[in-house]
């Protein structure tokens, strides 16, 4: 295992702020020190740890009592369990799931779902077909219902809206919200209220006291309404859970689904060319810096990958990227799921760029710098070498996925 020391943004808020529940299990333990006669004290009570009963427990040998500074993923804190035995009523989430998985707007979602249930309400994430996602629990699901089923594959709104009229029908959610996304629930969120015949709330932004604030007029006007029972909500509409593990229950529709003739013929995605993709709503980002050595192997990885190319603006400066895919405070603020940052430091102006990115991957011969201190996963080697690797494996998997479909 790599000996770099990650930094944990979530785990320091905690540390710093005195009145989280897990701040204690936060703080370094440090068990001796030297009193002011010059004395070692010892914290009888610091020593051991406790276990996931509540009884504190020591471990002889050693291992876990003070001793190495660095935090193991094996020390790693257990969340407050929520529980909702039996819901008064229910505030229904339909997550996009890009991917097969919650993307940040659904987690902020479910944060925002979280203050709509209050003790008494559970959250009810629904989610159409096969998805890869392992952690609803710990994003606030209290229960799940996957709704299965060939006819929800691709781009199909009006089964997915069918769908959704059955577990209204069935749960009566006192609210429903969908992330007013490009990526499905815009358009669906709209649909089910046309549906049901009600006004939704759009690209709303902020539920409080009984209202909630959208933007309105091209995005240069708020719109404050009571709020609705559907709620198509923009993303960082709040927090999402953080605090708290939920049990996420199976539960399933009573009655089986009607099924309709569709009148909308799914034919598959269109190929578009990543380059003409705008930066800010580009889905996989390859972005490169003064590390970059070679620009045209830069542009042949990004083809192979099939990203978007971005750039910091150093490599802008330098004339090696245009100006309009310099991502960063003075540049463009990028969203994507994946972002890959191919030689750049880590520069402030440019991590503000990149707050809002799921993951990011960072290739860099400098083990310290910002970008791998912010990296999901990172790789330490010349950027030349690397690249030249990545497309190597690229091609190696699409000759075998080519084979397996031979
Ligand atoms: C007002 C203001 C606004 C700014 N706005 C922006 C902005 O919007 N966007 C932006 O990006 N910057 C912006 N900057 C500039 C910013 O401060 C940095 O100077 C810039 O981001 C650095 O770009 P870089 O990381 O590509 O280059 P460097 O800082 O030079 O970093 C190069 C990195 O490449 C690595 N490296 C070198 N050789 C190799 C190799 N062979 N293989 C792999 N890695 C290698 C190095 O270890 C280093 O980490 C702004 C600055 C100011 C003052």
């Amino acid at each position: 295992m790599s000996d770099i020391i990650r930094r944990d943004p979530r785990a320091e808020w905690i540390a710093r702020n005195r009145l989280h529940p897990l701040h204690a299990a936060m703080q370094p333990a440090q068990h001796s020190w030297m009193g002011p006669n010059g004395l070692i004290r010892k914290n009888p009570h610091g020593i051991g740890f406790i276990g996931p009963n509540g009884l504190k427990r020591i471990d002889r040998s050693g291992a876990q009592q003070g001793g190495s500074a660095k935090r193991t993923a094996a020390a790693e804190v257990q969340l407050p369990l929520h529980q909702v035995a039996q819901p008064a009523f229910y505030i229904s989430v339909v997550p996009d799931m890009v991917g097969g998985r919650l993307s940040s707007h659904d987690r902020d979602l479910l944060g925002l779902a979280h203050q709509l249930a209050g003790q008494d309400g559970a959250v009810l994430a629904v989610v159409f077909g096969e998805h890869k996602e392992s952690a609803f629990a710990t994003a606030g699901v209290d229960r799940l219902l996957v709704l299965q089923g060939s006819e929800f594959d691709g781009y199909a709104p009006e089964q997915r809206v069918q769908g959704l009229r059955a577990v209204d029908n069935q749960f009566s959610p006192r609210h429903w919200l969908l992330p007013d996304s490009r990526t499905g629930g815009g358009e669906l969120g709209r649909r089910f209220a046309a549906a049901l015949g009600e006004r939704p709330a759009t690209r709303v932004w902020q539920v409080k006291d009984g209202q909630c604030i959208g933007r309105a007029g091209a995005g240069l006007q708020d719109l404050a309404r009571p709020v609705a029972r559907l709620i198509l909500a923009a993303a960082e509409c709040a927090e999402p859970v953080s605090e708290s593990r939920h049990e996420a229950l199976s539960v399933e529709l009573s009655t089986s689904l009607a099924r309709s003739l569709a009148r909308i013929e799914d034919l598959g995605a269109v190929a578009v060319d990543p380059a003409a993709i705008p930066m800010a709503e580009a889905e996989f980002i390859f972005s490169g810096g003064n590390g970059v050595k070679d620009w045209p192997l830069f542009h042949q990885t990004a083809a192979a990958l099939g990203a978007t190319e971005g750039a910091s603006r150093v490599a802008v400066d330098d004339g090696f990227m245009a100006r309009d895919r310099q991502v960063g405070a003075s540049g463009i603020w990028v969203t994507a799921r994946v972002y890959v940052a191919v030689g750049i430091s880590g520069a402030i102006q440019h991590l503000q760029g990149i707050g809002a990115c799921d993951k990011v991957v960072a290739i860099n011969l400098d083990p310290g710098c910002d970008m791998i201190k912010r990296a999901d996963l990172s790789v330490i080697g010349d950027s030349a070498e690397i690249l030249k690797a990545l497309i190597a494996a690229v091609a190696a998997y699409r000759n075998d996925a080519k084979r397996d479909a031979a």
